[in-house]
């Protein structure tokens, strides 16, 4: 944890700060080891302290060995006193993690300089080293197994809801500590809603069915995305199948280090588009995950301003929805490496058609 206090401490001059407040869990989590649900961070240049309540000093000494954990009755209170030290400097506060109401506290508790920043932490989370490489290889492989093991069960006559819970159930039973987000598997006409959630909808003959799932592994996710079918496909379902599969390939080959992530969506936009759909892609290609599966950066959208760079994981997932008619998502993790890009996830992706 010292190397990533220090990589934080490193961009104080570029953001005209003196210390930084972290308040941000998964932040908090990230520089101290600290996995309690309470807690503030306060970086100084020589110092590095941790302030939580009595419920978690103890998990917090042992955590982060690496921060003079404070313990607090007051959070405000105590927080003002440790920056009396630095009264009239400018402190960092993240201006996504902290409300109105908390930065009213905090104004009143501590007579400094606030100045409110953004991604400070995250700017250094979004590049992986090897460590969080191998557990968010872990969420994914737990991921992909799961996809093994739902395959067969997909039959005209089971809900969606059903064929969530089996999912769930699999990966909870197999080590996941959490899931990463509620699990999507939308049929038929469902498909073409994104973020459908599951409904007591029976799979059907002749139809489409999108997973979208992933787990928490020592608190890393993991989230893929595929769409099968039941029975046998007419030539609207494969084809439109193969166009979201071949904008999902080109996005993949597209990622490599010094190109935006606007860049990269481009082409798996394009090629959607080309093909008359592009109205029926409404989403960015991908976002970055870690520690949260939804990062900030990188961030392959049409307003994707990150250039990409060694270590740092994205999902590309292209997806064509056509209202009452259905959907198409498929959805990979790749880790950017110093020439391309690697898959983290393994499922096939030619189209899987299921015997009904
Ligand atoms: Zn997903
Ligand atoms: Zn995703």
């Amino acid at each position: 944890m010292k190397a990533r206090i220090e990589q934080v401490r490193a961009r104080f001059p570029e953001e005209g700060i003196e210390a930084l407040v972290v308040t941000g869990a998964a932040n908090r989590r990230y520089l101290s080891g600290f996995t309690g649900s309470a807690g503030t961070l306060l970086i100084t240049p020589d110092e590095a302290l941790l302030f939580t309540d009595f419920r978690y000093v103890e998990q917090a000494t042992m955590q982060a060995p690496d921060f003079q954990v404070v313990r607090y009755d007051d959070p405000y209170k105590t927080l003002g006193e440790r920056l009396q030290a630095l009264a009239g400097r400018r402190v960092g506060i993240e201006a996504e993690h902290v409300t109105v109401a908390e930065m009213a506290k905090l104004r009143e508790a501590a007579h400094v300089e606030w100045v409110p920043t953004r991604m400070v932490v995250e700017k250094v989370r979004a590049i992986k080293d090897a460590s969080e490489l191998a557990l968010i290889q872990a969420a994914v492989d737990l991921a992909d197994r799961c996809f093994e093991y739902i395959l067969p069960q997909l039959k005209p006559g089971v809900t969606e809801r059903e064929v969530a819970w089996r999912m769930e159930k699999f990966m909870r039973e197999n080590g996941a500590e959490a899931l990463a987000f509620a699990t999507i598997v939308a049929s038929g006409p469902n498909g073409a809603l994104p973020h459908a959630r599951p409904t007591d909808r029976p799979l059907a003959a002749g139809e489409f069915v999108t997973l979208d799932f992933g787990c928490v592994w020592k608190g890393y996710c993991s989230d893929m995305t595929r769409t099968v079918f039941l029975g046998e496909p007419t030539a609207k379902h494969r084809e439109l199948y193969e166009l979201v599969l071949r904008a999902q390939q080109a996005g993949v080959a597209a990622v490599r280090p010094g190109v935006s992530g606007r860049e990269v969506d481009a082409v798996s936009r394009g090629i959607i588009a080309q093909a008359g759909y592009g109205d029926a892609f409404g989403h960015g290609l991908g976002h970055g995950l870690g520690l949260e599966v939804h990062e900030e950066i990188p961030r392959l959208s049409t307003r994707g301003e990150t250039v990409l760079a060694p270590g740092m994981v994205t999902s590309v997932e292209p997806g064509v929805y056509l209202p009452g008619w259905g959907g198409i998502r498929i959805e990979d993790l790749v880790v950017v490496t110093e020439d391309g890009c690697q898959i983290l996830t393994k499922s096939p992706k030619e189209l899987v058609c299921l015997p009904v």
